[in-house]
């Protein structure tokens, strides 16, 4: 059994399917870029990743971690950029999943929100409005949110959409700096090149098949070039 294992998945909304016959695996520690056109379905795997959709075929399972040790880190919409709460308690509430009824923070659970804003160098913003962060800022947040969640497995849906390029290779090489201490990593992007540049295995969703293998094989695909061609970069 490898780390995280979907057996021939069948993902659907209403009778539709969005993801048919679908199998991977991936190993601890490994880095998945996830990519596709529009409406292929790679938001709605992801889901099915973190056991908010089911499959109505095949199965999705892990060795040695429950779903909801799974960091995640969502599309950001305009609202929740919005969102008036400080820092602290945007980072801390990534530690719900696991606290059950208990309604207050552990000593343990204060000291993983703070350890994980430390390592994103976001501590000193600890007491600031999030909503009056820059973009960057705010995805570290989140970023050190999902940490708070994440044993070792972080699921990342297009976190770089509409940050400016400095800032996406900042976070970047953030989550593969993540990635080198261990964090196995299933990222969805539209960024084709940064996919290939980072990802150690790529995994293209389309609506008549898919590919999943390692980036070199990715490359020498005809998959590649069709989403390449197609315009898909940004
Ligand atoms: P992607 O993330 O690749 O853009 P999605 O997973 O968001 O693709 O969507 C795949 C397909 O599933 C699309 O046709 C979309 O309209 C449909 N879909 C997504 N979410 C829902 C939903 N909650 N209910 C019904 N259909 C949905």
């Amino acid at each position: 059994m490898a780390f995280v294992n979907c057996e021939n998945i069948t993902l659907s909304y209403e009778g539709r399917d969005v993801i048919s016959g679908l199998t991977f695996h991936l190993e601890k520690g490994e880095y998945l870029c996830i990519v596709g056109e529009n409406g292929s379905g790679k938001s709605t795997l992801i889901k099915g990743i973190l056991g908010f959709v089911k499959p109505t075929e095949g199965k999705i399972f892990f060795e040695g971690i429950a779903q909801n040790e799974i960091g995640y880190l969502p599309q950001q919409t305009e609202r929740q950029r919005d969102f008036p709460a400080s820092v602290r308690e945007i980072v801390i509430s990534g530690c719900l999943n696991s606290m059950g009824w208990r309604p207050f923070y552990s000593p343990r659970e204060k000291n993983l929100a703070a350890r994980n804003m430390e390592r994103l160098g976001i501590l000193e913003l600890s007491q600031q409005p999030y909503n009056e962060l820059s973009g960057g800022q705010q995805q570290r947040v989140l970023l050190a949110r999902a940490l708070c969640a994440a044993e070792s497995l972080l699921v990342l849906d297009e976190p770089v959409t509409g940050l400016d390029p400095l800032v996406t290779r900042d976070l970047y090489d953030l989550i593969r700096k993540l990635n080198s201490e261990g964090m196995t990593i299933i990222m969805v992007s539209h960024d084709v090149a940064g996919a290939l540049k980072y990802a150690d295995r790529i995994l293209h969703l389309h609506h008549e098949g898919y590919f999943f293998g390692t980036r070199r094989e990715y490359e020498q695909s005809p998959f590649c070039r069709m989403l390449r061609l197609g315009g898909e970069e940004r």
